[in-house]
């Protein structure tokens, strides 16, 4: 694994302002793999000022040769794919195969759809008397989370190029290297100097110094909503714009009449990938009291399958805060039919794939974010029922209806409160717009919704 002793300013490779590091750890052998700087204020503030400088010629930079970069990017992400898949795979602990087919491969997709997307957007529209223009944000400061280490990353990147911002971006501290090799990625793409600028190091160190700086415009973050809600103070202090893709509590409502067999093998599928960390995952599962205990019965042996098929979790205190959330689960009455609190390997950061049956919606663990492989089951007696506990969390961020008639799953994912709904299964789009309601978020990444977070529109009357 090769990791750069520097950050990434201006064009160049350059020692931090400090001697500190951080240290990378493979979480499947509990090895320290690397280490990278632990950046400080002084060089996010290095790094503001190049994003600053950078930003006039980028901005005036025709879309089109900004599509040209973003292209020339895309493919050097294709060129180091494999790369990227074992880097993934060391500081993530992802099995080999998903860090390929997801880790690496939806970043070249979305990479992709924004070369196009610069290239046949409209950044001037016509109003009646007025021309509208669509003009860059101004300088980024993109801070990202570990549990799709290169997408969000990408998710930010892509659409800011493609809009004519520069950035600084702070990538989480459990998967720096990733980002080391997308900077590098970057650079060969024949983006300019200045233009984008990384620094890695502690989120309440470099990132608050990047969410805090006066230098940028707009603060782009995803991770956890205690996070996020302190970034949109800092941000709304000094009223800059934000945009924060945060935690979820997702709903897969499984109507009467629907496949139950496939709604639960998809349903426990979800939940497992990446070993449940992800932010959009279906975590509770709700059942007509009718076809209960056959869905419970499913998703157990379902859910067995999975042992030797997901990585550990991203750390250790992932791990204990997993741990916790499943002992909580038992504490307060839920029935565990798969899985459990205890370690299923001595060594990595394991936890079993989980299954909790008779969850009441006020439980703990129907309620939070847990962000392990751990599925809740919930009961309903009608529809009614059924949507109230769907949209009973503070969280909106995805969700899942099963029917056996499309219409009637459309019509009750229309009175869902939440960003995206997947239709008997779905399938994901990097086209789609993806992001939350109520404190799931603000704003959406992906797509032409999420190119528009980094534009500002100026309106010129004739
Ligand atoms: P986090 O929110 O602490 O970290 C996300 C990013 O924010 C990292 O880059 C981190 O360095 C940075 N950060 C942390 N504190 C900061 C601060 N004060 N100012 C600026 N930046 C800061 O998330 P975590 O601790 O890695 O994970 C905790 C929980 O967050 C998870 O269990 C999960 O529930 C949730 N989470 C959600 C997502 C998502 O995609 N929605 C992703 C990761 C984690």
């Amino acid at each position: 694994m090769k990791a750069h002793d520097a950050i990434y300013i201006d064009g160049a490779w350059r020692p931090a302002a400090g001697q500190d590091v951080i240290e990378v750890v493979d979480p499947a052998e509990e090895r320290v793999i690397a280490t990278v700087p632990a950046g400080t204020a002084l060089d996010i503030d290095t790094a503001v000022r190049a994003a600053r400088a950078a930003l006039p010629g980028w901005a005036a930079t025709p879309p089109a040769e900004r599509a040209a970069r973003l292209t020339a990017l895309r493919d050097s992400l294709e060129a180091r794919k494999d790369e990227i898949a074992e880097t993934v795979t060391a500081e993530l602990g992802s099995p080999l195969p998903f860090s390929q087919a997801v880790h690496a491969a939806v970043p070249v997709a979305v990479a992709g759809s924004y070369a196009e997307l610069a290239a046949s957007y409209s950044f001037e529209e016509k109003v009646g008397n007025s021309t509208v223009l669509l003009e860059p944000v101004g300088v980024v400061g993109a801070i990202t989370p570990w549990n799709y280490p290169l997408h969000q990353v990408v998710a930010k990147v892509a659409p800011a190029l493609a809009a004519g911002c520069t950035i600084v971006l702070k990538p989480a501290e459990d998967t720096p290297l990733v980002a080391q090799l997308f900077a590098e990625a970057v650079h060969d793409a024949g983006v300019p100097a200045g233009v984008f600028n990384l620094v890695t190091g502690l989120g309440p160190v470099a990132g608050q110094a990047l969410a805090e700086h006066p230098g940028v415009d707009l603060v782009s973050f995803t991770g956890s909503t205690a996070v996020g809600r302190q970034i949109g103070a800092v941000a709304g202090a000094a009223v800059k714009k934000v945009a924060l893709e945060l935690g979820g509590k997702s709903a897969n409502v499984i109507l009467p009449g629907a496949d139950l067999a496939r709604a639960v093998a998809v349903g426990v599928a979800n939940v497992m990938s990446n070993s449940g960390q992800t932010c959009s995952a279906w975590t509770r599962m709700l059942v007509h009291r009718e076809q209960y205990d056959e869905a419970v019965s499913l998703a157990a042996t379902a859910a067995a399958k999975y042992t030797d098929r997901i990585g550990p979790l991203v750390s250790d205190k992932q791990r204990r805060r997993v741990r916790a959330y499943i002992e909580q689960g038992i504490a307060e009455g839920a029935r565990l039919v798969a899985g459990g609190p205890d370690s299923p390997r001595e060594r990595g950061y394991w936890v079993s794939p989980t299954v909790f049956a008779d969850v009441t919606p006020e439980m703990t663990i129907a309620q939070e974010e847990i962000f392990g492989p751990v599925l809740t089951i919930l009961r309903y007696e009608d529809e009614e029922d059924a949507l109230r506990i769907a949209n009973g969390t503070v969280y909106g961020l995805a969700g899942a209806v099963w029917a056996a008639d499309e219409a009637e799953a459309v019509a009750f994912a229309r009175r869902m409160e939440t960003g995206q709904v997947d239709i008997n299964g779905g399938r994901f789009n990097p086209r789609a717009p993806f992001g939350g309601y109520k404190q799931s978020g603000i704003g959406r990444e992906l797509g032409a919704h999420g190119l528009a977070e980094y534009l500002q529109t100026k309106s010129l009357q004739f």
